[in-house]
C-alpha cells in the first residue's frame, strides 16, 4: 500500500513524462485487477447462495435470516448516522472555513458539481415505487450486465435456490452438487486473482495519487489544508464507528475476540480502501469470511451480497456529516427536526447508493435537497471524496463482515478457525 501512495507521490514529484509513465505502463494493471474482482462477484454470488439456500432446505428459515439481516443493516446505519451528526455537531467543520476559501472551492469544482447534480436528479425523477420494481430483473443476462446488478443478481439466486428445496430430492441433487462444485471452482478463481493483488493495489493507490494531482501538485496540498478539519470529522466518525458499532457486535454477538476479527479483516480493507468500491471487494470479503472467519457459505451467500449493496454505514455516515457541513459554510442551521429528516434520508441514500467509487457522493445530492441545503455545495467537498471514498469503503465492508458474523453466530453457523 505504501509502495503504491510513495510511488504516485514521487511520479508527481518527478513531473509529466513520469506521471505519463504511470498513467500508461502501471495503472492498467489496476484496471486489470479491478476487472477481474468484478467478473467473479457474479458467478460467485450465484454459485454460493444457491448452494446455501438449496442447503438450507427450508424456506422459512431463509425468511428468518433475511428479516434478521435487514433489520441489523438498518440498524448499524442509523446509528453510523448518529455518530456522524454528533461529530459534526461537535466539531463544526463548516464554520471555520473562511468566505475565500469558500469561493475558492465552489469555482474550482462547479463543473463537476453540476455532473454529479444532474445523475442524482436522474434518480430522483423516478416513480416511487422504481427501487422496488427495479429489483426483478426482466433478464438475467441483462442483471449480470454492465456493472452488474448486484439485488437483481441476489433475487435470481434467490428463487433458484427456493425451487431446488421445492423439487423432489432426487431431481434436485445432480444441479446442487454442479453449483457445489462450481463454488469450489469460483473460490479457486479468486485466489488465483489474489496472486496478482500486490500488483493491483500498488498500480490502483498509485492511480489514486497521480489522479488528483493531476493539474497542480500544489493543489491537492491547498485542498487537503482547505478541508482538513472536515477530512479529519468523517475520519473520526468512521473510526468511532468501527471501534464502537462493529467491535461491539463481533465481541457481544458474535463472540469472537475484535481484534481476531480486525486482523483476519484487512487484506478486505486494505482491497476496499484501494478500489473504493464495495461490489469489486465483495469475492474477496465472502472467501475471507469463510476462510478466515469461519462463517458457513450459506450465510455469507446471502449476507455479503446483500450487504455489498444496501448496507453501507461509512457512506451514510460521511453522507450526513457532508450535509450538515455544507449547511454550516452557507451559514444555515439545521434544527433537530432536519437533522431527523438527515437521519432518515441517508438511510435511504446509502441503500440506493451502488458499491462502486463515487456513488455516495451522488445521492448525497437527495440528502442536501431533503434540508433544503444547496446542491451545488458538493462542489466544496469534491476535492477529498476519493481520499473519503477510500476509507467509507473499507467501513462499508467491514460493516458487512461484521453482520455477517454476527448472523452466523445466531444460527449456529460460526465456526472460527484458531
Ligand atoms: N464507494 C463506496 C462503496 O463502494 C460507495 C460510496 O460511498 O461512494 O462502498
Amino acid at each position: 500500500m505504501l509502495l503504491g501512495l510513495g510511488w504516485g507521490i514521487l511520479a508527481v514529484n518527478l513531473g509529466k513524462e513520469w506521471t505519463g509513465f504511470s498513467q500508461d505502463f502501471i495503472h492498467p494493471f489496476g484496471t486489470i485487477f479491478m476487472n477481474l474482482l468484478k467478473l467473479i462477484a457474479i458467478p460467485m454470488i450465484l454459485t454460493s447462495l444457491i448452494t446455501g439456500i438449496a442447503s438450507l432446505n427450508d424456506i422459512g428459515k431463509l425468511g428468518r435470516i433475511g428479516g434478521k439481516t435487514i433489520g441489523i443493516f438498518v440498524i448499524t446505519t442509523v446509528i453510523a448516522i448518529s455518530i456522524g451528526l454528533f461529530m459534526v455537531n461537535i466539531i463544526q467543520p463548516g464554520k471555520q472555513m473562511s468566505e475565500s476559501t469558500r469561493d475558492m472551492l465552489m469555482q474550482s469544482n462547479q463543473q463537476q458539481a453540476i455532473e454529479k447534480t444532474q445523475a442524482a436528479e436522474n434518480v430522483k425523477n423516478r416513480p416511487a415505487l422504481q427501487p422496488l420494481v427495479d429489483l426483478f430483473p426482466d433478464n438475467v443476462i441483462h442483471a449480470a450486465g454492465d456493472n452488474g446488478n448486484m439485488l437483481q443478481i441476489v433475487i435470481f439466486a434467490v428463487f433458484l435456490g427456493i425451487a431446488i428445496t421445492l423439487i423432489p430430492n432426487e431431481k434436485a441433487a445432480p444441479l446442487v452438487k454442479l453449483m457445489d462444485s462450481a463454488n469450489e471452482v469460483v473460490m479457486k478463481v479468486v485466489d488465483l486473482i489474489m496472486i496478482i493483488a500486490p500488483i493491483g493495489v500498488f498500480a490502483l493507490l498509485s492511480q489514486v495519487i497521480v489522479d488528483l494531482a493531476k493539474d497542480d501538485p500544489q493543489q491537492i496540498l491547498g485542498l487537503l489544508q482547505a478541508l482538513s478539519i472536515y477530512t479529519l470529522t468523517v475520519l473520526a466518525a468512521l473510526i468511532l464507528h468501527l471501534l464502537i458499532t462493529y467491535m461491539g457486535i463481533v465481541r457481544f454477538i458474535a463472540k469472537m475476540n475484535p481484534l481476531v476479527f480486525l486482523k483476519r479483516m484487512q487484506p478486505v480493507q486494505l482491497l476496499a480502501f484501494s478500489t473504493s468500491s464495495s461490489n469489486a471487494t465483495l469475492p474477496v470479503n465472502m472467501e475471507n469470511c469463510e476462510e478466515k472467519l469461519g462463517v458457513d457459505e450459506e450465510i455469507t451467500g446471502f449476507v455479503l451480497p446483500l450487504g455489498a449493496t444496501v448496507n453501507m454505514d461509512g457512506t451514510s455516515c460521511y453522507q450526513a456529516i457532508a450535509a450538515v457541513f455544507i449547511a454550516q459554510v452557507f451559514n444555515m442551521d439545521l434544527s433537530f427536526l432536519e437533522q431527523l429528516t438527515i437521519i432518515l434520508t441517508a438511510v435511504l441514500a446509502s441503500i440506493g447508493s451502488a458499491g462502486v467509487p463515487g456513488a455516495g457522493v451522488v445521492m448525497l445530492v437527495i440528502v442536501l435537497n431533503s434540508v433544503h441545503v444547496p446542491v451545488e455545495g458538493i462542489a466544496l467537498i469534491l476535492g477529498v471524496d476519493r481520499i473519503l471514498d477510500m476509507c467509507r469503503t473499507a467501513v462499508n465492508v467491514t460493516g458487512d463482515a461484521a453482520v455477517c458474523c454476527a448472523i452466523a453466530k445466531m444460527e449456529g453457523k460460526l465456526n472460527v478457525p484458531k
